[in-house]
């Protein structure tokens, strides 16, 4: 046995992986105890000193053979999470691929981001070299959702890794498989010590990793109401949390906007992965002049989007059954409120599938505005002006994504918008470009994974000022004299003094 793979569990219970499309046996799992989760920390301890002492360039070799296995078994992978999420495999094969984009862009760019950087000492402290470099926190523990098992967790994982870290990661109970797949990836490139390690099972071993003595950070992805009991817990041991939540994403549709182009975005990031996707479409404002033109699209694009576990299927059953619940009780309170479906509606949700929904003249304070549905679901409104979209997309307690179509006016109302990233012309692109951050505003969560802020986030800043020579100016001494006083004023005055 290596020392990269943990223990045998201890734990003597387990649970079952199933395919949501036929309820079949994926894999079996061990329910790791309090003190499973415990001991992986401690391994993970020492194994963060090691691979941090492989440095920038080491751990970035490792990172670069690491994605090389992910884009080598893709075809493995993909089938996978197609059976463990139900997702099409096409659909699989993206958010893979996307995530070895982040692994290749963390690994490359984690000395340029966290290495030694010189900063200015200011006037008064011309004799100080000031430096800041960016350590590692020592061990990350990761809780990660079913909906992206590869692309949503390695958004931390990733990073944390690249930051020098070592990580303890706890799948969701539905997507167990895929993170063990992705952990045996690592550990075949990383064979010397347990640097990612796994620990399955259900809410209570996730609650474990977020109490264990020695976790420096936790990066949770999931509901808004799971991630406030995540950080209340963390709160015992002052233990840091990066919370990436919920959405409630809205899409702007001005005037002068592409519609084709709109309506398309506007079916994708509303159906892909049958709604389940954080920053997904779920809520649309349209100017007036266009609203009937872009709804006839919407709708139009919508009859071609079929549910199914075939090929030819546009996306895939709801991964988790209790989801299925929530959003049947969203579309009803939508019709009961005086809302239509154009597409879909009460009958849309069946056992295991939810058809395309469509809904139109829904009230903005019913669940299904205001609430994550995470379902195959959009509502869509009509609005007056894009001053009147902005303060409707704005007034939610989420904020995670938003997209803005229009011609002319695309930056000025991605900026007005509350939200962590905004796309202008083109669906959820912010998701694709590893360098820039991503993460949520309010209930959204807080903190950022991807690109340069979310290096950081792993790391802690390490400040250094080293005297080069000594100052002309004596400051921090009792020896000080009394024309030094003076002096110092006087330059404050002419550095600062201006009217
Ligand atoms: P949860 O927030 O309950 O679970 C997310 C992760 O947290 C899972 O790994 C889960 O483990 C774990 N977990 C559960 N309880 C605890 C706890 N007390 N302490 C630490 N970890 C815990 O989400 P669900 O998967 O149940 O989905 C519920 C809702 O969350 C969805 O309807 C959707 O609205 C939203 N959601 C949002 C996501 C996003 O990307 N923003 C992703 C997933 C869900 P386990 O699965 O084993 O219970």
């Amino acid at each position: 046995m290596t020392a990269a793979q943990p223990k045998p569990a201890t734990a003597s219970e387990t649970f079952d992986s199933l395919n949501p499309a036929t309820d079949e046996v994926v894999g079996t799992y061990p329910i790791h105890t309090r003190e499973d989760v415990e001991a992986a920390v401690q391994r993970a301890r020492e194994a963060a000193d090691w691979w941090n002492s492989l440095g920038f360039d080491g751990r970035g070799e490792r990172l670069r053979r690491w994605k090389g296995v992910l884009a080598r078994r893709l075809a493995q992978l993909s089938s996978l999470v197609h059976d463990e999420t139900g997702k099409p495999v096409a659909d699989a094969q993206l958010e893979i691929v996307l995530a070895i984009e982040h692994i290749a862009w963390a690994g490359k760019h984690a000395r340029k981001v966290l290495g030694s950087q010189r900063r200015s000492p200011g006037l008064l402290l011309s004799n100080q070299a000031a430096t800041v470099e960016y350590h590692p926190l020592g061990v990350v523990g990761v809780i990660g959702p079913w909906n992206y098992p590869v692309y949503t967790p390695l958004g931390s994982i990733t990073y944390a890794l690249a930051a020098g870290n070592a990580v303890v990661y706890k799948p969701s109970e539905y997507t167990p498989g895929v993170g063990k797949w992705l952990v045996d990836a690592f550990a075949e490139v990383v064979p010397e010590q347990p640097v990612l390690q796994l620990v399955t099972g259900l809410g209570e071993t996730g609650a474990a990793l977020t109490t264990s003595p020695g976790v420096d950070k936790i990066a949770f992805t999931g509901s808004t109401a799971t991630g406030k009991k995540v950080m209340a817990a963390a709160a015992e041991n002052l233990t840091p949390v990066v919370i990436e939540a919920g959405g409630k994403d809205p899409v702007l549709v001005d005037a002068d906007a592409d519609l084709e182009a709109a309506a398309d975005a506007t079916v994708w990031g509303a159906f892909w992965n049958a709604g389940q996707t954080c920053a997904g479409v779920e809520r649309v404002y349209v100017h007036e002049s266009v609203h009937d033109e872009f709804v006839a699209k919407v709708v139009a694009k919508s009859r071609e989007v079929r549910p199914g576990s075939d090929d030819s299927a546009k996306y895939g059953p709801m991964t988790m059954p209790a989801q299925l619940e929530v959003i049947r009780r969203h579309i009803k309170d939508a019709l009961a409120r005086g809302g239509r479906a154009l597409l879909g509606g009460a009958d849309a949700v069946g056992d295991r599938y939810v058809q395309p929904t469509v809904l139109v003249d829904v009230p903005e304070d019913s669940s299904a505005v205001q609430e994550e549905t995470f379902g195959p679901t959009v509502t869509i409104a009509k609005v007056r002006d894009m001053d009147e979209a902005v303060e409707k997309a704005n007034d939610s307690r989420y904020g995670l994504g938003s997209t803005v179509f229009s011609k002319r006016r695309g930056l000025e109302l991605a900026r007005r918008l509350r939200t962590g990233q905004t796309a202008i012309n083109a669906p959820l692109s912010f998701a694709g470009i590893a360098s820039l951050p991503f993460g949520g505003v309010g209930d959204s969560g807080f903190g950022r994974i991807h690109g340069p802020e979310g290096l950081r986030e792993f790391a802690r800043p390490k400040s250094i000022a080293r005297q080069r020579f000594t100052a002309p100016l004596a400051l921090t001494t009792f020896a000080r004299k009394e024309k030094t006083d003076v002096l110092v004023a006087k330059l404050t005055a002419i550095l600062h003094g201006k009217r």
